[in-house]
Parts: C-alpha cells; sequence; structure tokens
C-alpha cells in the first residue's frame, strides 16, 4: 500500500523550491544547487521508495517527524516520496501490510528508516513483529536497502533502553562502541540522526540529499552528519554568560535565578553536539534550555546510561574560576 497514492497531493513547484531551498541551506549548500534539488524531487515524485521500521521505542520519533503545526518542508517530503512501510502510519493491516514489506524488500534500492532500539539479548526475544523477531526483520530489510537512516537516540545508540535488561543497541552502536551484529549485512551507507526524538528538518534535509545526490552527507566518528552535529550546545547557549559569571540555577521556583545556567541542575551542554540552539524544536517555537530545562545530551551515543541521572550535576564538567 503506498500511502502517498491515498493522499491525492498537489504539489506546486513552489512547495518544492521551499523543501529545496531549506536542504541548501541546512548543509551548507550553495543556494546555486537548488534547482539540482528541486529537479531531483520532481522527477522522484511518488517513486522513491521508503521503508520504515519501528522496534523498541515509544514511537515518539513518528510522532516528532508527522507532527507540524503547518504545511512543513517534512509534509511536502511525505507527498514526495513513496512511504511503503509504516506500521504507525500505514493505512494497510496484518498480512496486507506485510505484504508490502516483502514487495518491497524484493523491489530493493529503497531508503531503509530505523525507529527505536534493537534488542540483542535472548537472541532477540524481546522485541517481535508479526511473529517475527525485529532482529531478523532489520537484517532482511537492510540487505536490500540503498542507504540506511537511523531516527532517535534509541535506533542509533541504544538510548534509553540500553539501560535496561534488553541488550538493546542502535543498527550499528551499543553506546560509542560498534557492536557489528549486521556487519554480514555488507557495507551500507548509514547515517545517524540522534536526540530523542529525531529532529523532523534534519531527517527531511537528509532523505532529500540523498535522493538528490545519491551520497550522505559528511559524517563524523558516530555516523551523524557534521552540519547538525558539529557544534557543542555549551558554546553557543544564550546563558553562557551566567555560566562565566557563576550564577547558577540551584532552585527551579526562584523567579529571581531565571536564565541563569543549569549546570548546577545537571545539565550536559558542554558534550552535547548538536545544532538544537539555532535549530530549535515545536515548528521553531523553543528548546529545552530556553524552557527552562537542563540539556540531557540526547544528541549523544552516552545517553542515557551515562549521563543520568539527568538533574545531578556531573563533576566532570568543571565549573569555571570566579
Ligand atoms: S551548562 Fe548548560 S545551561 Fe549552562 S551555559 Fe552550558 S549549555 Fe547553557
Ligand atoms: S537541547 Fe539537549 S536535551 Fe534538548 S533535544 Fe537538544 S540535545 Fe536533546
Amino acid at each position: 500500500m503506498d500511502i502517498a497514492s491515498l493522499r491525492k497531493p498537489e504539489l506546486t513547484r513552489r512547495d518544492f523550491m521551499k523543501v529545496a531551498g531549506m536542504t541548501a541551506a541546512y548543509f551548507g549548500l550553495s543556494q546555486a544547487l537548488t534547482p539540482q534539488i528541486v529537479q531531483a524531487l520532481e522527477e522522484n515524485n511518488g517513486k522513491a521508495a521508503v521503508i520504515w521500521l519501528e522496534g523498541q521505542s515509544c514511537t515518539g520519533c513518528t510522532e516528532s517527524f508527522l507532527n507540524n503545526l503547518e504545511p512543513t518542508a517534512s509534509s511536502i517530503l511525505l507527498d514526495t516520496i513513496s512511504l511503503r512501510y509504516h506500521e504507525t502510519a500505514m493505512a494497510a493491516s496484518g498480512h496486507q501490510a506485510e505484504t508490502a514489506l516483502e514487495e518491497t524488500i524484493a523491489e530493493g534500492g529503497y531508503v531503509l528508516v530505523i525507529e527505536g532500539s534493537i534488542p540483542l539479548a535472548e537472541d532477540g526475544a524481546f522485541c517481535t513483529v508479526a511473529g517475527r523477531k525485529f532482529t531478523d526483520i532489520v537484517r532482511d530489510t537492510a540487505r536490500n536497502a540503498a542507504a540506511i537512516i537511523c531516527v532517535g537516540s534509541c535506533a542509533t545508540y541504544g538510548g534509553i533502553p540500553r539501560s535496561g535488561p534488553t541488550d538493546a543497541v542502535g543498527y550499528l552502536f551499543r553506546g560509542k562502541e560498534l557492536h557489528h551484529y549486521f556487519d554480514d549485512v555488507g557495507p551500507k551507507p548509514v547515517i545517524n540522526l540522534p536526540t530523542c526524538p529525531v529532529h523532523n528538518e534534519r531527517l527531511t534535509a537528509t532523505i532529500v540529499h540523498y535522493l538528490t545526490f545519491g551520497t550522505v552527507p559528511e559524517l563524523d566518528q558516530y555516523n551523524r552528519p557534521y552540519a547538525f552535529y558539529g557544534k557543542i550546545q555549551h558554546d553557543n547557549c544564550t546563558r553562557r554568560g551566567n555560566y562565566e559569571t557563576g550564577r547558577f540555577v540551584t532552585d527551579f521556583g526562584d523567579p529571581n535565578q531565571h536564565g541563569y545556567c543549569l549546570i548546577l541542575k545537571g545539565c550536559k551542554g558542554p558534550i552535547a553536539r548538536q545544532d538544537c540552539w539555532n535549530r530549535k524544536w515545536n515548528n521553531r517555537g523553543n528548546y529545552c534550555i530556553d524552557a527552562g530545562h537542563p540539556c540531557v545530551a540526547c544528541s549523544e551515543p552516552d545517553f542515557y546510561e551515562d549521563t543520568s541521572p539527568l538533574y545531578a550535576h556531573d563533576y566532570d564538567f568543571g565549573l569555571p574560576p570566579l
């Protein structure tokens, strides 16, 4: 079942220009490439097959991708690609859904999006879909994929479930370590887009980049695009001045501490590589620190096992000399 066919989209060139311009800007590409991106989107319209698998997760990444207050780039992208399998969004169910998955795997050449961690303990018995172990589903689907995009902290590095008893891992990583469990699939382009949940702009731009150029953007050692994960939160924080001058939040309820640095409340901004401070969340409305909450570094492979407890000061993060 092709979900795009149910929606009868009427995309205009203006829509394509919007998402193309956005992608160029996010990846630091020349705006002169915008026509090339538009052309790729128009040529791909309804053709680029995408399979979205979901393992151990809260479905938060799906929610983040689908929830838009206005027609945004991600909704334009959803009308552009051919989303063949997505347990939450697809209209088909049961055998019909599984048949769609099998047929798309047989075709090959699709983009595979993985949401949720992959439990390896007990030979994968902790997560099954349609009677099959998620480990087997991931392996079979990854084998014929052209590229793999892991979304959210769970599918990238194991996320919160990594702290539990299921030996939950991401597709390539268990925390910071490569686990090699899917090495038999063979080499594939794998792009990791952590944070809990994934940011819809980062995912949209990554898919469009791949559809246009057939390549992955420049990645760091944990397979994250530098364009989104190349800078440190602490170096770009609006509260940094208060950090330097020793004004720290010690009581969330004290209005006199409004805007103070959150490091004593557990802020992990000094290790968090992301652009949340610039991109913001909820249609660019706000983000964690501006809302008064410490950054928990959900962009990092260490999250959550090695960054908890979330609200405790980590003494590896020194305080400035005053
Ligand atoms: S510790 Fe956190 S709140 Fe304080 S300046 Fe750094 S990132 Fe901002
Ligand atoms: S600001 Fe920190 S906690 Fe918030 S989404 Fe970004 S990395 Fe995660």
